[in-house]
C-alpha cells in the first residue's frame, strides 16, 4: 500500500464475515479511487477499541465504519457528533480529520433509502430494541410513521420508546402493520422467525413491506415467507449497501454506484 493511500476500515468483533470491504473496494474502483483509497476489516475487541481508533486517526486512516459491539463506544470517544448520531445514541461512521474525530450515523438514512416508498402515515412494527432498532425507530418517527416497538426483553423496548418515541407493545395487533422491520438478530443462525418473533405467516400479505436487517447467504426465512405471501420485501444487504454508500460519500465526497456495491456485497 502506498504512503499516500487513505485507509478506511470496518471495526467490529467479530468482523471476518463483513461484506463491507468487498462492497467499498468495488465502489472505490468504480469511482477511479482504488489507488488513493483502500478499505479493510479490522477485528477489535471492546477493551482495545478506543486506543485502536485513536491510533488509526493519528496514522493514515481517513475514517471507519463501526459495527457490533462498538456503536455506542464510537459515540463516546468522538470529539464531534452529528445530530442524528447524538439523537439515536449510536454511531456507525467515524471521520478522522485535523479537528478531531467526528461521529455520524448513516444506518437511519440507509434504512429510509432502502424502503420502496416513504413511510409517512404508515403504521410500522419494529422488532428489537438494540442498536439497529434505535436507528430504525428514530428514522421512521422522523418521517412521520406511527411506530410500535416489540422486544423479547420488554424493559428494553419500553426504555427505547421513552428515549426516542414510539409505542412499546407486548402483543402486536395482528395484520395491523403496513411496514414490519426485523431489527433483532433472529434469522442470523437460521432461527424460525414465527417461533421467536410475534408474527404469524398468515398475517403477512400484499400491501405490506417487510424489511429484514439480518442478512446471510440466502433470503432469510422471514423474507421468504413474506414474499410467498405477496408482501414487498427489503433485505439486509440492501440496507447495508445504502448505509455504506452514504458513509463512502461522507469520506470521499463522491457518490458511489449502488449497483456496483450491491453486486459486490451479494457475492
Ligand atoms: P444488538 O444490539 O445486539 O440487539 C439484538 C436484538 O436482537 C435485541 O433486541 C435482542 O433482544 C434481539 N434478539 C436476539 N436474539 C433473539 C431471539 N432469539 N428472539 C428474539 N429477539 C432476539 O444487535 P443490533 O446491532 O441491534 O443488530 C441486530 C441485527 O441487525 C443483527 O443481526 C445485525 O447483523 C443486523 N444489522 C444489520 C444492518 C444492515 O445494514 N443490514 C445494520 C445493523 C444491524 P433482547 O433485548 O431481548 O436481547
Amino acid at each position: 500500500m502506498s504512503g499516500a493511500t487513505k485507509r478506511l476500515a470496518v471495526l467490529g468483533h467479530p468482523v471476518a464475515h463483513s461484506r463491507s470491504p468487498a462492497m467499498h473496494n468495488a465502489a472505490l474502483a468504480e469511482l477511479g479511487l482504488a489507488g488513493e483509497w483502500a478499505y479493510e476489516a479490522i477485528d477489535v475487541g471492546p477493551d482495545e477499541f478506543e486506543s485502536r481508533v485513536r491510533e488509526m486517526a493519528a496514522a493514515d486512516f481517513a475514517g471507519a465504519n463501526v459495527t457490533v459491539p462498538h456503536k455506542g463506544a464510537a459515540l463516546s470517544l468522538a470529539d464531534e457528533l452529528s445530530e442524528t448520531a447524538r439523537e439515536i445514541g449510536a454511531a456507525n461512521t467515524l471521520v478522522f480529520a485535523a479537528g478531531g474525530i467526528r461521529a455520524e450515523n448513516t444506518d437511519a438514512q440507509g434504512l429510509l433509502d432502502a424502503l420502496p416508498a416513504p413511510p409517512a402515515g404508515r403504521r410500522a412494527l419494529v422488532l428489537g430494541a438494540g442498536g439497529a432498532a434505535r436507528a430504525v425507530v428514530w428514522a421512521l418517527l422522523r418521517e412521520g410513521a406511527e411506530v410500535d416497538v416489540w422486544n423479547r426483553t420488554e424493559l428494553r423496548s419500553r426504555n427505547l420508546c421513552v428515549e426516542l418515541g414510539g409505542r412499546p407493545v407486548v402483543e402486536p395487533e395482528a395484520g395491523a402493520h403496513g411496514l414490519i422491520v426485523n431489527s433483532t438478530a433472529v434469522g442470523l443462525r437460521g432461527e424460525d422467525p414465527f417461533a421467536e418473533l410475534p408474527l404469524r405467516s398468515g398475517d403477512l400479505g400484499p400491501g405490506q413491506t417487510v424489511v429484514d436487517l439480518v442478512y446471510g447467504e440466502e433470503p432469510t426465512r422471514l423474507l421468504r415467507a413474506a414474499e410467498a405471501a405477496g408482501a414487498t420485501t427489503v433485505d439486509g444487504i440492501e440496507v447495508l449497501v445504502r448505509q455504506g454508500a452514504l458513509s463512502l460519500e461522507i469520506w470521499t465526497g463522491r457518490r458511489p454506484a449502488l449497483e456496483t456495491m450491491r453486486a459486490a456485497a451479494r457475492l
